[in-house]
């Protein structure tokens, strides 16, 4: 694709001023000017705006090299090896500042080429402070007004550039509520298998992003509509079958995901093991009863079969130790709270993760499973909020 001279909207023809964008930012796109460069804000801080949605975080464009930008800020860093970036640190928050750059190669570049490199045409829509301009590459203004994702260049191509780009389609679809456009459909459809070759740990830090976006139980969804979520969790296509219609799992994986996006919407943290801890329990469950033997009770064949699903997952998702051994405790921790002893009581609700135990317990009990009504009342006196 070649590079686009960008329309320019001028500032009574769009909705953004500067008084919506975080001060700090609006600060550093000021200095970065006053020292003789260009400076935009771009991707999500400028696109959430135009829908009228908090944005996560504002990121910066500019024709200064990371050097430039650093000496103008104190407290600032270059980080990055591959392509160098510069974070500026306040108290709360990291606002990145990245120089324009051209292609996926890490050689600076002009804006146009810039705009180019990105993913979609909404993401692509710069914002300058100074003259309050928005300059407008792709036509993704029009593609905001209509509520529309559409890729920049050819999705087919744009995918195998890179195959996270699936994912980030399905998270802002969800997230901002836009409909995916057609050509991206169809290349989602016969690309997604390129998800595997996707490293791990950049899988993880997208589906962190997704289950932070307060939108999962729709993202869920479309990530199952388009065939991708058994992708991400080999154990789903595993027990396609076995999951199909089984209402207490179905209705477990809704409850959570509700919740989940209740909590992103209070400014509550979530724990992303508790989310695994969902989506393998039925699977684990189905699965234990071949691990079952005269020497092996129910409760080690489950701690058996779950772990047989963290280990295939790993090759898909990377899954550090530390959320391994939490996933483990809340899921097994299951059958301890079967065991509503005066003798275990103290040992049980001292423990770290008592209370996403009893939180997954709760969610079995509602979702549908049966004979849990006892065992939540009697843990409930000494959950604590
Ligand atoms: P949010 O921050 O809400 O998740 P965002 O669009 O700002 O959404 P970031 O990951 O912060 O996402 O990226 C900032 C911008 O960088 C994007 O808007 C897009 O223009 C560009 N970008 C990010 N990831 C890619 C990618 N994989 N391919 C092409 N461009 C990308
Ligand atoms: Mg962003």
């Amino acid at each position: 694709m070649k590079t686009k001279d960008p329309q320019i909207i001028s500032p009574g023809d769009h909705a953004l001023v500067d008084q919506h964008i975080d001060n700090d930012a609006v600060d550093i796109l000021r200095a970065i000017h006053s020292a003789g460069f260009k400076a935009y804000l771009v991707g999500g801080g400028v696109r959430d705006l135009l829908l009228g949605i908090q944005p996560k975080d504002f990121d910066i464009a500019t024709n200064a090299t990371p050097e430039e930008v650093r000496s103008l800020f104190r407290n600032s860093r270059i980080i990055g090896r591959r392509f160098r970036l510069v974070h500026v640190y306040f108290r709360r928050k990291i606002i990145e500042v990245a120089t324009f750059r051209k292609g996926d190669n890490n050689v600076y570049g002009t804006v146009e080429e810039d705009a180019l490199r990105r993913d979609f045409t909404i993401n692509a829509l710069y914002y300058d402070a100074e003259s309050g301009e928005i300059l407008d590459f792709f036509d993704g203004m029009q593609d905001l007004r209509n509520h529309m994702i559409r890729m920049i260049g050819a999705p087919m191509v744009r995918f195998e550039e890179d195959p996270v780009r699936m994912i980030r389609a399905i998270r802002m679809s969800a997230k901002l509520n836009l409909r995916i456009d057609k050509n991206i459909s169809k290349a989602l459809v016969s690309k997604k298998n390129l998800l595997l070759k996707v490293p791990s740990a950049r899988l993880l830090d997208e589906l962190i992003k997704c289950y932070y976006s307060g939108a999962n139980l729709k993202l869920f969804a479309l990530l199952q509509d388009f065939s991708v979520f058994g992708l991400l969790f080999p154990v789903y296509s595993d027990l396609q079958s076995e999951l199909l219609g089984h209402s207490t799992h179905a209705n477990l994986l809704k409850k959570a995901f509700i919740a989940a996006d209740e909590r992103v919407k209070q400014h509550k943290p979530l724990n992303l093991a508790f989310l695994f801890s969902i989506l393998f329990w039925w699977p684990a469950q189905l699965n234990k009863d071949r691990f079952c033997s005269k020497k092996v009770r129910e409760k080690a064949a489950f701690a058996m079969a779950l772990d047989e699903i963290i280990a295939k997952q790993r090759s898909v998702i990377s899954m550090p130790a530390r959320l391994q051994n939490v996933i483990g405790e809340v899921s097994i921790m299951q059958y301890e709270l079967l065991n509503m002893r005066k003798r275990s009581l103290e040992r049980i609700v001292t423990k770290r993760f008592f209370r996403a135990s009893y939180d997954l317990l709760l969610l079995r009990l509602e979702s549908g499973e049966g004979n849990l009504q006892p065992v939540v009342d009697y843990w409930s006196a000494y959950k604590k909020d």
